[in-house]
């Protein structure tokens, strides 16, 4: 085999180093090596380099990397070697942990919510956080895996989310925090949930944790479940018995539902059906009503209460001829287990 034309090719334990040593901090089992070479070669030759010199590595990187292999497809981490400055770039595919979590906390969102006006780059509004909740149960997550896996950046995916001051109950919503740039992408997962668990203790839980893929962060962003709700309803007058037993026909009905007046601002105007799989209620202390929902996904709860002015039909409203109002709203499953009893929860 004629390598003279690869003129640099005494050079490859020295293009070896150069990647081991970018490389050292990475904890990693898959990758893929790319090279840029000096632009003066012309293209064929450039190719046949290129051929030569990633098999000249690779057999190198074998016998330093024991237990590490080649992957086209989806390489953990990527390097790219510039042969003319001897230097390697590396890129870290994201790290995904799936999980459940649970929130108990009523002040805090799902995600970070950037200031609305400073959008994010601090002014007197947000105190200079940037936030419009100092908090979220993205960064209670978050913080804690983004040490332990030494990354940059988390982004938050979940099975939708429920509002600020709703609670999220039961068994937890199914999330898929992806974690950009990490050094570590094995980390233990026991102290992570350990710390979660006991920094955000009567806040923020979370349950099931595992390592997964890109595809996990895909099913959850496209999953659509049913969810079911606890809500304590007040109206101006005392709520009775009677009332309660009118929400229970609510079992069965189709709603007609448009973008609610308060989040108009940030959605489009759409007119949507979804069905009310179960309504029960009963009559609580204080002339309340504490009702469960059972509802297809993307309901809006509150305005099925409030009516939302007409938007919503039929309402709790509606059919008890007075302005009910959620005073407290939990989000107590989300049927996204497919071998559930069909709506029994
Ligand atoms: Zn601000």
């Amino acid at each position: 085999m004629n390598r003279t034309s690869a003129f640099f090719v005494a050079g490859v334990d020295d293009l070896v180093d150069v990647i081991v040593r970018a490389t050292v901090r990475h904890e990693f089992t898959t990758y893929l090596i790319g090279s840029r070479l000096p632009s003066s070669l012309e293209p064929g030759a450039a190719r046949e380099t290129k051929r030569l010199l990633h098999a000249d590595i690779s057999s190198a990187l074998d016998r330093k990397w024991f237990g590490r292999r080649v992957d086209f497809d989806d390489p953990e981490i990527r390097i790219l070697v510039d042969v003319t400055h001897r230097e390697a770039t590396v890129w870290s595919a994201p790290a995904w942990l799936v999980g459940r979590y649970r929130k108990f906390d009523r002040e805090l969102p799902q995600s970070r919510w950037p200031c609305r006006r400073c959008r994010g780059s601090g002014c007197e509004r947000c105190l200079g956080t940037g936030k419009t909740y100092v908090e979220s149960v993205e960064e209670a997550i978050g913080g804690t895996a983004l040490l332990a896996c030494e990354g940059v950046a988390t982004r938050f995916h979940a099975v939708g989310r429920e509002d600020v001051d709703a609670r999220m109950l039961g068994t937890g919503r199914p999330f898929v925090l992806e974690i950009v740039e990490p050094l570590r992408r094995a980390a233990d997962l026991d102290p992570i949930q350990r710390v979660v668990t006991e920094t955000w203790a009567g806040r923020v839980g979370v349950s099931g944790l595992r390592w997964g893929s890109a595809h996990d962060a895909e099913a959850v962003k496209a999953r659509e479940c049913e969810k079911s709700y606890r809500v304590v309803i007040a109206a101006p007058r005392p709520l009775c018995s009677e009332d309660a037993a009118r929400i229970a026909d609510l079992t069965s009905a189709e709603l007609k539902q448009e973008t609610p007046n308060r989040v108009l601002h940030r959605r489009g105007d759409v007119r949507r059906r979804r069905r009310v799989f179960r309504a029960e209620a009963r009559s609580i202390r204080g002339g309340l009503i504490e009702a469960r929902f059972r509802v297809q996904s993307g309901t809006y709860v509150k305005e099925l209460v409030s009516g939302d002015s007409g938007r919503t039909t039929p309402s709790v409203s509606a059919l008890l001829g007075t302005a009910c109002r959620v005073l407290l709203l939990d989000v107590v499953a989300v049927h996204d287990d497919i071998t559930a009893l069909p709506h029994d929860s």
